[in-house]
């Protein structure tokens, strides 16, 4: 059985630190709990030269992958969480067997083995 109470609390720091992340990139989408909306640096659009805009959204493209990214981890974190309560923590999605542990203590949001590593992404929510 795996002792999930060391997790948990990595769990929270992880989140507690990427919530942090977003705030400062975004804002919580208030009708869906697990999107987060990129915010441009400063919302001011009225900008006349052509390469302030341009920069402008170079920038606003960019935040937004960086939060499409760590949006992920969010989720992922969430999830993990979800299934301490749950006592499902620690079962690959793909399999439904134990995690290895290694693979735990390098990433405790981890949702499959390491033999379905590469399936990870293929997960629905
Ligand atoms: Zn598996």
């Amino acid at each position: 059985m795996i002792d999930t109470n060391g997790y948990k609390e990595l769990l929270e720091e992880q989140l507690a630190v990427l919530t942090i992340d977003l705030q400062e990139l975004g804002i919580h989408n208030p009708q869906v709990k697990e999107d987060w909306i990129a915010l441009p640096k400063d919302i001011e659009v009225t900008e006349a030269d052509e390469n302030i805009k341009a920069d402008k959204v170079e920038d606003w493209m960019e935040r937004t992958a960086t939060v499409a990214a760590l949006e992920t981890d969010y989720n992922n974190i969430v999830l993990a969480l979800a299934k301490i309560e749950r006592d499902t923590y620690g079962m690959c999605e793909v399999c439904k067997m134990e995690i290895e542990e290694e693979r735990l203590q390098a990433d405790p949001s981890a949702r499959t083995c390491m033999t379905h590593l590469g399936e990870e992404e293929d997960l629905t929510k």
